[in-house]
């Protein structure tokens, strides 16, 4: 006997006429009542969802967290203690603030929000860092690049556009994108230029502070939901800078010398050889905000970045364990994407020596990993050949030839 086709028990449509059906104990449901019904539920929860029911984002603690980002950045030991410790206690007040008032009426202890500054070369892992934590976290997230931002009224991104960026990474949930984090890259370059801040006051520097200071101090803004002004009839929403987590970045070209100076007008008396080693070693790790002020960001947008942070130059070795170690090492994603077409892709060691030593030539850190990986793999993904095992083997002269084609295209 022929079997009866399955309906869907919903909307009652027959098996072949639908593409796709879950079978539940009871009964079927076809590809357009799944898609209507959890487009029903998204619509429901995400509108409803309020801020009370809305605190049990993961909290982890902090050795959870530092263990956490050691699976995606390599090094940088102290900034990753730092960080987590500052995002846990900045989520704990969070959540008490949520589900009990955070003053204590005995002695009137509010614990304050404390926005973070990381200071370190580019390609050091700032903006990773940054991105893993609101990974970690499951919290909306988005990066703004403080060169782009003017003070309102100028052309240029206003601040409120970076509110409507994490508004949208919230799909649009207001009491999420309150909770998020905005990671600000290149705060150094809105630095006030010179050491009188009375002659002018500049576009793009103390103006912009001005109008971050606004977002870093926590203040209701309002904000086109949309972003930009190309929607100008779009209704603003409000949202409240509070409880959102500025991580702030920025290689501050210079600041080593600041600090050099500071660290040597005090260190008067000692012997040279002290010296000496101070200038040897990353000078950003005794960074104090006084040197940030120094450099040029105004004393207010320095106080509301309490947590200051600093990132090690990242050399030869740490370059390999990048290479290869992290959670998505470069290394790994292309042995998967040669695995996908069934192929073993292996790499002679000396390879990786091989790139490292060239980014380190270019001076381009970290950044560069990729590029030159890329250089050397592209014509072997065009080709996707293997030998008879299924294996490719890079070697160091395969790799050489490659990068010399990538040399002599960049002197054409
Ligand atoms: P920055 O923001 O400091 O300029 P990024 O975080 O954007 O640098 O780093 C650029 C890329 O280099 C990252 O996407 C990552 O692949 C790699 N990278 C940089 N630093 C590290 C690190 N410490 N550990 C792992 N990968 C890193």
């Amino acid at each position: 006997m022929e079997k009866k086709p399955r309906t869907c028990f919903i909307c009652g449509r027959n098996e072949h006429d639908v593409e796709f059906m879950i079978q539940g104990v009871k009964g079927a449901i076809c590809e357009n009542c799944i898609q209507d019904t959890y487009k029903m539920y998204y619509e429901e929860f995400s509108k409803s969802t309020k801020p009370q029911n809305n605190n049990d984002f993961k909290v982890l603690k902090p050795k959870e967290m530092k263990a956490f980002l050691d699976q995606y950045v390599i090094g940088q030991e102290d900034a990753k203690k730092i960080l987590s410790v500052a995002v846990y206690n900045h989520y704990k007040r969070l959540k008490s603030n949520l589900i009990e008032p955070i003053a204590d009426d005995e002695d009137d202890v509010e614990i304050e929000k404390a926005n973070i500054i990381v200071v370190g070369e580019t390609g050091t892992g700032k903006t990773l860092l940054a991105k893993t934590i609101a990974r970690m976290l499951n919290l909306p997230f988005t990066i703004a690049d403080a060169t782009a931002l003017t003070q309102a009224g100028y052309v240029g991104e206003d601040v409120e556009a970076i509110l409507s960026r994490l508004y949208q990474a919230a799909d649009f949930n207001k009491e999420m994108a309150e909770k998020g984090i905005v990671f600000i890259d290149e705060i150094d370059k809105i630095a006030r230029k010179g050491d009188n801040p009375s002659i002018t006051r500049d576009v793009s520097g103390e103006g912009v502070q001005q109008a971050l200071l606004k977002l870093l101090e926590g203040s209701v803004i309002n904000v086109p939901p949309e972003g930009g002004r190309k929607h100008p009839h779009q209704k603003f929403i409000e949202i409240d800078t509070t409880n959102i987590l500025f991580i702030c970045g920025g290689a501050f070209d210079g600041l080593d010398k600041i600090i050099g100076r500071r660290l040597n007008t005090r260190a008067i008396g000692y012997n040279l050889k002290d010296k000496d080693k101070i200038q040897k070693i990353n000078l950003f790790k005794y960074v104090i905000p006084q040197d940030i002020k120094t450099f040029g960001l105004i004393p207010e947008i320095v106080g509301r970045l309490p947590v200051l942070s600093y990132l090690d130059p990242l050399e030869k070795e740490a370059l390999k364990r990048i290479l290869t170690e992290p959670k998505n090492a470069i290394i790994k994603q292309y042995v998967k994407l040669f695995k996908i077409d069934g192929i073993k892709l292996e790499f002679e060691p000396d390879v990786m020596d091989l790139i490292v030593d060239k980014a380190i030539d270019y001076k381009v850190g970290a950044r560069g990993l990729r590029s030159l990986c890329e250089a050397i793999m592209n014509d072997a993904m065009f080709e996707m050949k293997s030998d008879k095992d299924n294996k490719l083997i890079i070697t160091k002269k395969y790799a050489l030839e490659r990068l010399k084609h990538k040399d002599n295209l960049s002197v054409a």
